[in-house]
């Protein structure tokens, strides 16, 4: 891709053309791009960012492509490697081993395999691995721990190469891959020819029934292309030569499914939970133009509330500023309108220190400003750990600090 973006016209899943659009967010620089003094001046481009249904398979999806090279280019280039969640990498791999039905010492893939802590639990396991990551540092992390590891993107050429120098695949997994990926087919045709004729296809990512059920508006960014749901990823599986053969909710990242997917030609039945997955989703409408209305309704009407709660705060002259610097975040900080509102957003990941937040430059300081500090109110925007958030602060609301839910309810937290 040499365009910086472009705009698809047909549904991702099943090449149709009738992708509508459902619900239009506000158009936003790249949501990771939280900038330095030195780049402030550097001009950020905003690109759309438009919720749309496709009429023929129901899946959801953004057709507004950026450039990877502009989404990523940060990751790639500087050292960004997430701290490994062992316990929940561990757990993961037994889960999975449980389910499957391999050999001892099969060959697992992780596409997307960071430094290598995942594989690592399967190589603990006895299993032999092979990550797949485009991020130097983080595959020069994964060698030195040796975890065999190949620094590129996953397409169906790579495939190809992996499968005639080492043959079988048991477990082919991507986490939190696949919604990121914008030409689906090739990437799963590669898949299959890897895990041909027995192997395992095991993927999570974040679901379309959460996004629409539990609000999770701000899982909606350029990078999330795909906000997939089991009905249309069946479907999907099916045109090119695969099945899947169980699906379930987890809770990771608010609400996620987990599809184990294999070869037609494997003699795998699949089990009932598919088609259960599948009546839940249409007994809920999810998948349907009402649907996503649905939740535009809901974000024009939050707007609303908390345009009227921070307008009359400032009324009364209180400061407001924001907990949370990420990519969801600015999602939020467009689609709200917040950063005439907020003087400063405070965060707890030292990397977002000292910089300011996409195109807006709001500045980002660590949370414990907020003793020093004062503001009268902190508005939460990333919701999912208010709980935390609110724990870890106890001292700013005994001085009389004030904290705002913004989701799921608006809501004001202090000390009456
Ligand atoms: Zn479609």
């Amino acid at each position: 891709m040499k365009k910086e973006y472009y705009k698809r016209s047909t549904c991702r899943l099943c090449d149709s053309t009738r992708v509508y659009s459902g619900v239009k967010f506000e158009a936003t620089p790249p949501g990771d791009t939280f900038v330095t003094q030195a780049e402030i001046n550097r001009a950020q481009k905003r690109y759309p960012i438009d919720v749309c249904l496709c009429e023929d398979c129901g899946s959801i999806q953004l057709l507004d492509v950026v450039n990877p090279e502009i989404l990523y280019g940060p990751y790639l280039y500087q050292t960004s490697i997430s701290l490994g969640l062992p316990e929940h990498f561990r757990r993961y791999a037994d889960e999975v081993l449980a389910a499957v039905a391999i050999k001892p010492g099969s060959l697992v893939i992780d596409i997307g395999s960071n430094d290598g802590t995942l594989l690592r639990c399967f190589q603990e396991r006895g299993m032999k691995v092979l990550g797949i990551d485009p991020a130097s540092a983080a595959v020069k992390t994964a060698l030195a721990r040796g975890v065999d590891t190949i620094q590129a993107f996953f397409d169906r050429n790579l495939a190809r190469k992996i499968r005639s120098e080492r043959g079988d695949v048991g477990i082919v997994a991507a986490n939190n891959v696949i919604a990121n990926v914008d030409a689906l087919g090739d990437f799963v045709d590669g898949i299959r020819e890897l895990i041909e004729p027995n192997g395992y296809f095991v993927m999570e990512t974040g679901c379309g029934a959460s996004l629409l059920e539990k609000r999770l508006i701000d899982v909606v960014y350029h990078e999330h292309l795909s906000y997939f749901t089991v009905k249309p990823l069946e479907g999907f599986f099916r045109r090119h030569g695969m099945k899947i053969i169980d699906a379930y909710w987890i809770p990771s990242k608010g609400g996620s499914i987990r599809c184990f997917v294999q070869a037609d030609k494997s003699s795998a039945i699949p089990k009932p939970s598919v088609r259960e997955m599948i009546y839940m989703e249409e007994d809920k409408g999810i998948g349907t133009m009402d649907s996503l209305r649905k939740m535009g309704v809901f974000i024009t009407e939050r707007k609303k509330g908390l345009t009227s709660l921070l307008d009359g705060l400032r009324a009364q002259g209180k400061t407001i500023v924001g907990y949370g610097a990420s990519v969801g975040v600015t999602t939020l900080l467009y689609l709200f309108g917040l950063d005439k509102y907020l003087d400063y957003l405070v965060d707890d990941d030292a990397t977002r220190f000292e910089r300011f937040s996409p195109g807006q430059h709001i500045p980002v300081y660590s949370s414990v400003v907020l003793n020093e500090k004062n503001p009268d109110y902190v508005l939460i925007l990333a919701w999912r750990y208010t709980d935390p958030i609110m724990k870890r602060h106890e001292k700013y609301i005994q001085q009389g600090g004030r904290f705002i839910s913004l989701l799921p309810e608006l809501k004001i937290f202090g000390v009456s």
